[in-house]
């Protein structure tokens, strides 16, 4: 018989994480179970704690806010994507080694792009935000060849670093609270204000008629950011909860090699939560 491989999604806060019952439900759509856990890691705690997962026997752990940099600085070796965001949302031990990727990004734009109909091709782009997560988007949302992106965020010079790291000359920088003049297509929050009930300093505008409006976070009820959107006449305003899934089949298919089916958890997840 197979023996059941571990698991675990690690950050803090943790205990509202859906990782485990998206992971086991991409699980079942194999025929096979896993012990998937969450465990609560502060910064600066990951490397014990990693250790000790070693010795269990896990085969990948999820990483989630404060940890992706940390993570990344951990391991032993880097996929491309995980290099280029400087940060890591998956990690697998293989030979007494650990392998860090990022799936942040590709989980967005599969949303965007496959779920949602929103192709980022040749489209201006306005990102906020320039934590980890928009660490981990950038590079592939400017790989889908969009017209122009415009960053914001409140600490600029977070924005200057992030900008160095990809070294990509189609991204202008915005400071916090510059009204664009005119609508763009899209809007991605990469904030974590909707998570205290804020919303960025965004002009409203910056939204048409023809504009999307992303909010990374996600939750029961809608985002400020989405509902604000809506108020604002955007023609489609959405949470992150499919780039959840998404960027968690990304990360399945790495540990386990097959892609699942998204569609179904998606659903799934979103009447669960409602
Ligand atoms: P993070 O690294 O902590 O970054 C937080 C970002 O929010 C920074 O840009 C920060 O600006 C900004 N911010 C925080 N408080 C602010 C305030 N009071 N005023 C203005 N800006 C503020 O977090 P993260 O990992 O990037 O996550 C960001 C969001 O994305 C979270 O809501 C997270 O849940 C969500 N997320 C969703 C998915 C998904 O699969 N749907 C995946 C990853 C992340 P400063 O740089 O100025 O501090």
């Amino acid at each position: 018989m197979n023996k059941i491989k571990k698991f675990y999604v690690v950050g803090n806060p943790i205990d509202h994480s859906k990782s485990p019952y998206i992971h086991r439900e991409f699980a079942s759509q194999f025929g096979f179970s896993i012990d998937y856990r969450t465990e609560k890691v502060s910064k600066g705690e990951l490397a014990n704690f990693l250790s000790k997962a070693q010795e269990e026997g896990v085969t990948g752990i999820n990483v989630t806010v404060p940890l992706k940099e940390e993570a990344f600085s951990l391991a032993d070796e880097s996929s491309n994507r995980a290099l280029s965001a400087q940060a890591a949302n998956t990690l697998c031990f293989s030979g007494g080694k650990i392998f860090a990727d990022n799936t942040d990004g590709l989980g967005v734009v599969t949303d965007l792009e496959q779920n949602l109909g929103c192709f980022l091709k040749g489209k201006t782009i306005l990102i906020v935000g320039a934590g980890g997560a928009a660490r981990g988007i950038l590079g592939p949302v400017s790989q889908r060849d969009p017209r122009t992106l415009f960053l914001t965020n409140r600490t600029l010079e977070k924005s200057k670093r992030l900008v160095e790291l990809y070294r990509s000359k189609n991204i202008e920088i915005l400071s916090w609270g510059n009204g664009l003049l005119q609508p763009v297509d899209l809007i991605l929050n990469c904030t974590s204000l909707s998570l205290s009930g804020k919303l960025p300093a965004i002009d409203k505008t910056a939204i048409g008629r023809e504009t999307i409006c992303y909010d990374l976070a996600y939750g029961r009820h809608q985002t400020p950011f989405v509902k604000w959107a809506i108020d604002m006449g955007a023609a489609l305003a959405i949470d992150g909860l499919g780039m959840l899934v998404e960027q968690a089949a990304e990360a399945f298919r790495v540990w386990h090699g097959p892609l699942p089916s998204t569609s179904g958890t998606i659903e799934k997840l979103r009447k669960s939560i409602s």
